[in-house]
Formats: structure tokens, C-alpha cells, sequence
């Protein structure tokens, strides 16, 4: 199970409801905070999220909204004794600005810390998810992500057991894609296991509609996206290099995806409530994000 949580859901400028753009995807051992606009470490505190969980910050884009929160972050790690090292992941020019962030402030202590310039789509790859990157079209360099689980080899414990197979051992040998022999007889993985889908996170961050929010957002689980302006103001959008609701749902709709987040609004809404109506008529299972939204998938 993996869980998400909105930390801020606002554009520029933020407003009394909604912070700066954040959200913290934990995953197992791993915290994966996409975005980290001013205030993020408050935003942390308040949702009961202990910051020295973050193992990988991702950086969509070096806009402030989507950035601000980081040296104030680092700081409270350093201060919290973070023991990790943590992974930083930004388009290029990352690795500079981070290092001004550490020559500007006045750090009592600094964290051990790796950074990486993302050059290629899959940027990080382990046993059990990888990390993908598409560049989108903005004002400046911007990156959106795919997070994509491996789909995992499960167990059908009701037929192994009628096989006579208990947990154990023999059970992960099974798992590992191996045949084992029963008193005689030969039990081949395809007789007990299936196969679980991973699951997959997309995140559509500040850009004009492209072709690339569509590889972001192909078959995706849950589906995050930028949404501005209303279509509305859809001249605004295309010259602020911003999306609006109505893009947000025609891009889910077109790639597959199977719940849409709209998030990233302009401090004029004070209810997003037609936002998400209109994101609705193209894409029904459309819903608007809020600041501290929980979402499990
Ligand atoms: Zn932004
Ligand atoms: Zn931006």
C-alpha cells in the first residue's frame, strides 16, 4: 500500500488555505517528497509526517512555488541528525542552484546529501519501483514523474495449500520463479502464483499541454495534475505555460488513466468547486486536490 499526502496545493502565490506545491509519496522504507514549495516542513509537521522519513526529494521545476521550502528543510534535517543521505533529483542547473542554497544560508550543519542532474526517462531503479522523467513545456527547464511499481509475484495460498505446500520456504522458491518437487511431484510456479500489477503515479507539474503529459500520465492509478485556470481562461494558460481543467481531463482521458487530482490553482479561487465540474464532463472520476488530502492506492 502506498500512501500520498498533499502538503500544498496552490500555484504562485499561496493563499490561507492552500500552501506552495508539495506532496509526500511514502512507500514502504521510502518518502518520496515531489516538489517542495515555502513552507513545506510546516506542512510536514502538521500532517505527522517526521521529515527524516524523506529518503528522495524530486524537483519538477526552480520556480519558487516548487522550491522555496528546501533550504528550510535541509536545515531542520541537519537539526533532526538525519542519518541518511539524501537523494535530490532535479532538471539541470539543480545541482548550482542547490549549492547556492548552501553557500546563501548560514548552516550550522549540513546533511549528506547526493544530486543528481536527470538526463535520461528512467533516472532511478530498484527492486521493487523506478523513477521516470518527461520533460514538459514551461517557462523555464520542467520535469514531470512517473512513479512505477514492479508487479509483484503473489502466492495463491488456497491452491498451494490444496497442493499440500505450507509457508515456508518452498513457498518463496515458488515466488522466485523456481519449480519444486512434493513427495515425487514436480509443482511449477504457474500452478500457485499470479501476478499483482505495480502500481503507477503520475505527476503532471506546471506546463502547456504536450505530448509528454500523456506518457505521464498512460494507465496511471492516480493521475496528478496541474490545473491553474479554468478553460475559461484558456489564453491565460497558454501564455503563463500553464494547463487547465479541461486539459487535466482530456490528457486522463486520452491516456488510460483511472483517478485524476487537479492541483496547482491560482490564488482567484477561492472554491475550485468548477474546476473540477469541468474536469468532470471530459474525465468522471476527477476530484481536486486540498491541502493535507490523504489519497492510498
Ligand atoms: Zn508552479
Ligand atoms: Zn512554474
Amino acid at each position: 500500500m502506498a500512501e500520498m499526502v498533499f502538503l500544498g496545493t496552490s500555484s504562485m502565490v499561496p493563499t490561507k488555505e492552500r500552501n506552495h506545491s508539495s506532496f509526500f509519496l511514502g512507500f514502504r522504507a521510502e518518502g518520496i517528497l515531489f516538489d517542495c514549495g515555502e513552507g513545506t516542513q510546516r506542512q510536514l509537521k502538521i500532517a505527522g509526517i517526521n521529515p527524516n522519513r524523506i529518503t528522495k526529494i524530486l524537483i519538477s521545476h526552480w520556480h519558487g512555488d516548487h522550491t522555496l521550502g528546501i533550504p528550510g528543510l535541509l536545515q531542520t534535517l541537519a537539526a533532526n541528525k538525519y542519518d541518511k543521505t539524501l537523494k535530490i533529483y532535479g532538471p539541470k542547473g539543480t545541482k548550482k542552484s542547490i549549492n547556492y542554497i548552501l553557500k546563501t544560508f548560514a548552516f550550522l550543519n549540513s546533511i549528506s546529501m547526493e544530486i543528481f542532474e536527470i538526463k535520461k526517462t528512467m533516472f532511478y531503479e530498484n527492486d521493487e519501483y523506478a523513477l521516470e522523467a518527461y520533460p514538459l513545456e514551461h517557462k523555464i527547464p520542467c520535469l514531470g514523474f512517473r512513479f512505477v511499481e514492479k508487479d509483484i509475484t503473489k502466492v495463491d495460498m488456497a491452491k498451494a495449500k490444496k497442493l499440500g505446500l505450507s509457508e515456508g520456504p518452498i513457498i518463496g522458491k515458488l515466488q522466485s520463479g523456481k519449480s519444486v518437487i512434493i513427495k515425487g511431484r514436480k509443482i511449477k510456479p504457474s500452478d500457485v502464483t499470479y501476478i499483482q500489477k505495480g502500481r503507477t503515479l503520475g505527476y503532471i507539474a506546471d506546463t502547456n499541454r504536450c505530448e509528454n503529459c500523456s506518457k505521464i500520465a498512460k494507465d496511471a492509478d492516480i493521475l496528478i495534475s496541474e490545473s491553474t485556470f479554468e478553460s475559461k481562461l484558456d489564453e491565460k494558460a497558454e501564455d503563463y505555460t500553464h494547463m487547465t481543467a479541461r486539459d487535466a481531463a482530456m490528457v486522463a482521458a486520452g491516456a488510460g488513466a483511472k483517478k485524476l487530482i487537479l492541483t496547482h490553482f491560482s490564488q482567484r479561487y477561492a472554491s475550485v468547486e468548477d474546476l473540477q465540474e469541468e474536469a468532470k464532463t471530459y474525465f468522471p472520476n476527477s476530484v481536486c486536490a486540498y491541502d493535507f488530502m490523504k489519497v492510498q492506492f
